[in-house]
């Protein structure tokens, strides 16, 4: 399957990300994640992404449609993959048709998580990564089982700089400017699906895969 998870920052894209891929077989493929890594091993991509991620703002389309355009050249993409933070602009979008189109392939659908604004900031602040395996937990909401390390690696929990309260604003502001738009977008290609994602994790994912035609386990 071809999916594209689309949603405001802090609406759970990540987290049902994980699930669906679990389930799919396919590749989680979160520019953002990749943004991260680069920022950590100084590559010339970190260096260039940090100061757009650290501001809340975009890194430039031509950056990013670059390396989303490589991976989807990988091997591991030829039987699907999972797109989460990725298109977030019109200039994406358009670029992902045409690299779609190259490749002759087609999107299955295109999720598009609904949150409210009082939600994402509660999420958003509250939320806690894995250093080691880039899980996302929640304080309050998905908390570790042992506080301050991951479930699943024993990783070190740590909260993300473009987390706090002024960027997570700018971060909003720029999603209700720029990616919410391609709503609209998708919606001209009939391929969207609205998700509640103000309801737990679990019915989340249940309405996901009650979208995608799935019936769970
Ligand atoms: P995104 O990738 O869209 O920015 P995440 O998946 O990282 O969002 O989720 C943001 C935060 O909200 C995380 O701390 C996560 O644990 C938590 N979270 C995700 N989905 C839900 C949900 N349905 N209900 C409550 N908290 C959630
Ligand atoms: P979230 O879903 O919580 O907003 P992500 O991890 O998807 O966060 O993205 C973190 C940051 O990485 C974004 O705020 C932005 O600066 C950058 N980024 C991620 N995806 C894109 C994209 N498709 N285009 C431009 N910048 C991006
Ligand atoms: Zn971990």
């Amino acid at each position: 399957m071809r999916l594209i998870l689309m949603g405001p920052p802090g609406s759970g894209k990540g987290t049902q990300a994980e699930r669906l891929v679990g389930i799919l077989g396919i590749p989680h493929i979160s520019t953002g994640d990749m943004f991260r890594k680069a920022i950590d091993e100084e590559t010339e991509l970190g260096l260039e992404a940090k100061e757009y991620i650290s501001s809340g703002g975009l890194v430039p389309d031509e950056v990013t449609i670059g390396i989303v355009k490589d991976r989807l050249g990988e091997s591991d993409c030829n039987n699907g993959f999972l797109l989460d933070g990725f298109p977030r602009t019109a200039a994406q979008a358009e670029a992902l048709d045409g690299i779609l189109e190259d490749l002759r392939v087609g999107l299955d659908a295109v999720i598009n998580i609904q949150v409210s604004e009082g939600e994402l900031l509660k999420r958003l602040t509250g939320r806690r990564i894995c250093r080691g395996c880039g899980t996302s937990y929640h304080m309050v909401y998905n908390p570790s089982k042992q506080g301050d390390r991951c479930d699943k690696c024993q990783g070190e929990l740590f909260q993300r700089k473009d987390d706090t309260e002024e960027t997570i604003l700018s971060r909003l502001d720029v999603y209700n400017q720029q990616t919410k738009p391609l709503i609209q977008y998708y919606e001209k290609q009939e391929i969207i699906q609205h998700v509640d994602g103000n309801q737990g994790i679990e019915e989340v994912f249940s309405e996901i895969n009650w979208g995608l035609g799935r019936d769970q386990q």
